[in-house]
């Protein structure tokens, strides 16, 4: 089946009972046995519950895995992972993750003796001369957030492979659409499903997809011993979000590549920050391993002024100014007041996180709307 057949149908049957097209909530906590022990895999719906069920083969379907385990938020599916590791071990993360990432790695997880070091990974050989004896795992995430950077997972696999590493993908940025990790030798998948799966902001949630038995086994043990496990209506309403995945996407991405093409070419903008420049690094990469350029890009102003962003994040009217992104509604957000404010100042200034840069999730509105609405609220 391919992408968009898989939207609509992966893991939902028709209800045995009734016909019902839609996969039913299940809004339940317990499964009734006829006889003790005897249950058929549900028996407590923090290890199982049907809604979930769908939307985990769903999910899997959609990133080409054998087994996907959905969470209660994007960070409980990556502090899941964390959970795998052990005092001693060290990780290599990505320099420029999201802010929530950071924050659980060096705030909570450092403390249990876990050590992260955050390296700039858009030069994949280079990446090698970090890895010690300790190292087990590489933390991806590409296209970055908020400068889009775009990094080789291919070369990432190669070099886990050749250190037998761990290789864990933040795949949020592009979706499932643009980018799928496991088929270029990443080992697990990680999504905030709460961007543009959900694609509607109107939940929060997380995934992990991944091919190996062993590792669903451990995954699956921490997602039900810990139990950060979603709702049954929220599940149903992922299912519902990714029917239009595919075509929201394509919007997404062109809707995201005109506003890039506009901003770049407007007097007091600076630079921007889109794979889709031939100009950007890395951008043969993007080419070869996403399908498209997704509706994410930041930029910063002339002269790097905070009133200036400040100034124009509070004069969009089609764009909102919030965090997250991914839904079909365009935000606008300044990471180093509102996701990265958690990083110190010379952390982000190193990562491009400068205090003019303001970052977009383009939506899928009309497109002379949203330029209309940059070009007043710029100036
Ligand atoms: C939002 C986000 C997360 C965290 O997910 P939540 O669903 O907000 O917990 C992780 N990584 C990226 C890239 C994100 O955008």
């Amino acid at each position: 089946m391919k992408f968009a057949t898989k939207a609509i149908h992966a893991g939902q049957e028709p209800d045995p009972t009734t016909g019902a097209i839609m996969t039913p909530i299940y809004q339940t906590s317990t499964y009734v046995q006829e006889s003790p022990g005897t249950h058929s895999g549900y028996a407590y719906a923090r290890g199982k519950n049907p809604t979930r069920d769908a939307l985990q083969k769903c999910l899997a379907a959609l990133e080409g895995g054998e087994y996907c385990l959905c969470f209660s938020s994007g960070m409980g599916a990556i502090d899941a992972v964390a959970k795998l590791f052990r005092p001693g071990d060290e990780i290599l993360v990505t320099d420029d993750i999201y802010g929530g990432t950071y924050r659980m790695f060096t705030k909570v997880f450092a403390h249990f003796g876990i050590t992260f070091k955050f390296v700039n990974m858009q030069d994949a050989e280079s990446i090698a001369d970090h890895i010690t004896p300790a190292t087990k795992m590489l933390w991806v995430e590409t296209p970055t957030n908020p400068t889009c950077k775009i990094i080789d997972l291919e070369a990432c696999a190669a070099l886990a492979k050749k250190h037998n590493l761990m290789l864990c993908v933040d795949n949020t940025f592009a979706s499932p659409y643009l980018q799928n990790p496991l088929a270029l030798g990443a080992d697990v998948v990680m999504h905030s499903v709460t961007k543009y799966l959900g694609g509607h902001s109107d939940v929060v949630m997380g995934a992990l997809i991944m091919n190996d038995a062993n590792l669903y086994e451990q995954l699956n043990f921490i997602h039900n011993s810990c139990g950060a496990v979603p709702g049954p209506m929220d599940s149903f309403l992922v299912l519902r979000g990714i029917k239009t995945l595919h075509v929201r996407m394509d919007r997404h991405c062109q809707n995201g590549r005109a506003v890039a093409e506009f901003l770049r070419t407007h007097p007091k903008v600076d630079k921007v920050y889109w794979p889709g420049f031939e100009d950007m690094p890395n951008h043969e990469v993007a080419k070869r391993q996403m399908k498209d350029f997704g509706g994410m890009l930041s930029f910063t102003l002339r002269g790097d002024s905070i009133e200036e962003a400040f100034a124009m994040a509070s004069k969009t009217k089609v764009f909102s100014l919030a965090e997250s992104l991914g839904g079909v509604e365009s935000l606008i957000g300044h990471p180093a007041s509102m996701t990265h404010a958690s990083i110190p100042k010379e952390e982000r200034l190193k990562v491009g996180v400068s205090d003019s840069l303001l970052r977009l999730s383009v939506g899928i509105e009309d497109i002379d709307d949203l330029l209309e609405d940059l070009k007043q609220a710029i100036g």
